[in-house]
């Protein structure tokens, strides 16, 4: 068996038993995920790093996708996460192949705790806000734009599915997008940062009921108060 797969189990095991919930949860790593229907969808996005097999290159990326697909079966007490985690390709070799990347254990550490609390969230009506702790990205060097041809999830155009989780009601229509979700795709250099946090939406002050008819009272007493002045100046 894979190691690193394990690594993410045992973190996964390590986090939720913490939390001491009424059911047991079991997270797999697959290499292919569909979509289910009434499953919970989420994604985050990570850095690492990955090495191609045929020319031995290196190169970093803030922009793994990694998707998440969460079911919880109440009669049966359990819990299900299946995960997979995007490939990349060198953008080097003509004939690359898709290769796996190398993520430290303190980023699936991060991973693993969003992950956790977004199952607190969404499956134990925990009260808290969904935003993600974001990765540590260890390199000072720019790699340039996400390279989306040499990408498994954007080449698989699954980026647009990726782009936020969806509730298993909202299945059918992924058409319908938030405005917050199509900025993202353009901003190269931290899109990775607001990657699954939908931004808050600005708060428009509109004119209280209060206000308006402060304002009605207020007219009809300047109103009367020329009426009178008018009668008094004629006498
Ligand atoms: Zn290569
Ligand atoms: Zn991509």
């Amino acid at each position: 068996m894979d190691m690193t797969v394990e690594i993410w189990r045992d973190v996964f095991q390590d986090k939720i038993e913490e939390l001491i919930l009424p059911h047991i949860w079991n997270l797999t790593v697959v290499t292919s995920l569909q979509k289910q229907p009434g499953w919970l969808q989420y994604t985050q996005c990570t850095f690492g790093r990955f090495r191609c097999s045929l020319c031995a290159r290196w190169w970093n990326s803030a922009e793994i996708h990694i998707l998440f697909l969460m079911n919880l079966d109440r009669t049966m007490r359990r819990g299900t996460v299946n995960m997979q985690i995007f490939r990349q390709e060198c953008k080097k070799c003509t004939v690359a192949v898709m290769e796996k990347p190398e993520i430290s254990q303190e980023n699936i550490r991060i991973i693993i705790g969003n992950l956790v609390k977004r199952i607190q969230i969404k499956f134990y009506s925990l009260n808290s806000r969904n935003e993600d702790v974001k990765p540590v990205v260890y390199s000072e060097r720019r790699e340039g734009p996400h390279n989306k041809e040499h990408c498994e999830a954007c080449k698989r155009n699954v980026c647009w599915w990726l782009v936020s989780e969806m509730e298993p009601e909202r299945w059918q229509a992924p058409a319908r997008r938030k405005p917050h979700e199509t900025t993202f795709r353009g901003q190269t250099d931290d899109s990775w940062l607001v990657y699954s946090n939908p931004r808050p939406t600005p708060k428009v002050n509109q004119p209280s009921a209060d206000n308006q008819e402060n304002t009605f009272v207020g007219l009809v007493a300047v109103v009367i108060f020329c009426l009178v002045w008018l009668y008094l100046s004629k006498q």
